[in-house]
């Protein structure tokens, strides 16, 4: 575990553009509720799996949507329960914030087994809260592109957002939200164009595990193996 003990995307910009990660990318969705059946539709429509990071406060209202979702092949993943920020709570509230989302995501995937996987609300955090949740077993994601669809911009705004990003490249994580107006609409802009380039979209999951496969392979390639002979 200790070597994965940073954010994702930080291991993602270190070794992003190696070409183990040909062409890998995740779409993941904010938050819960709102536009998260339509945003499910054009997944399925697409035919691609996506992450979704979820609070518990949502998840309790409406726990079936999320099943919908999961028994689709998507991912249900822990955003706290209230959306705090976490800067401003105690270490007991903050691992309260956690536990009880993932007792919600446990009896929605009926796994109490899987890897951990945690976003910040509003990507707000310190080294002490991560150092925290990651002693609680939970692996900190943040994202690589901000789609902005949070601010209520157009479907081709969104599009652009993502597709114009300097840091559209292998193993990017991309950022949006069940309550962004036109997010559902804007899939039907940026799936095709991802894979057109030649994208592939995985859940987060996979993507950690490509990593946990690429830093095993790493540790087998000499440091400099034109000079090894
Ligand atoms: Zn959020």
């Amino acid at each position: 575990m200790k070597i994965f003990s940073k954010h994702l995307c930080h291991i993602f910009k270190r070794i992003n553009h190696h070409s183990y990660f040909t062409k890998k990318i995740a779409l993941t969705f904010d938050d819960g509720h709102k536009y998260a059946p339509l945003i499910l539709e054009k997944l399925e429509q697409h035919g691609e799996k996506a992450t979704f990071f979820l609070c518990g406060s949502y998840m309790e209202e409406n726990i079936s949507i999320y099943q919908k979702i999961f028994k689709s092949g998507h991912e249900i993943e822990n955003h706290s329960y209230n959306h705090p920020n976490m800067l401003e709570l105690s270490e007991p509230e903050i691992l309260d914030e956690l536990s009880k989302t993932q007792e919600l995501i446990e009896q929605v995937t009926g796994d109490s087994n899987r890897l951990k996987f945690f976003r910040f609300p509003y990507g707000r955090r310190n080294k002490e809260i991560t150092l925290l949740i990651e002693n609680h077993g939970y692996i900190p994601v943040k994202w690589t592109i901000d789609s902005r669809d949070w601010t209520g911009i157009n479907a081709e705004d969104i599009y652009n957002n993502i597709l114009k990003s300097n840091n559209l490249s292998n193993g990017a994580i991309i950022l949006m939200h069940t309550s962004g107006t036109h997010t559902a609409e804007a899939l039907d802009l940026i799936i095709p164009a991802l894979k057109q380039k030649g994208y592939k979209l995985m859940l987060i999951s996979d993507l950690y595990q490509s990593i946990r496969r690429y830093k095993k392979n790493l540790k087998k390639i000499p440091a400099n193996p034109t000079n090894s002979g």
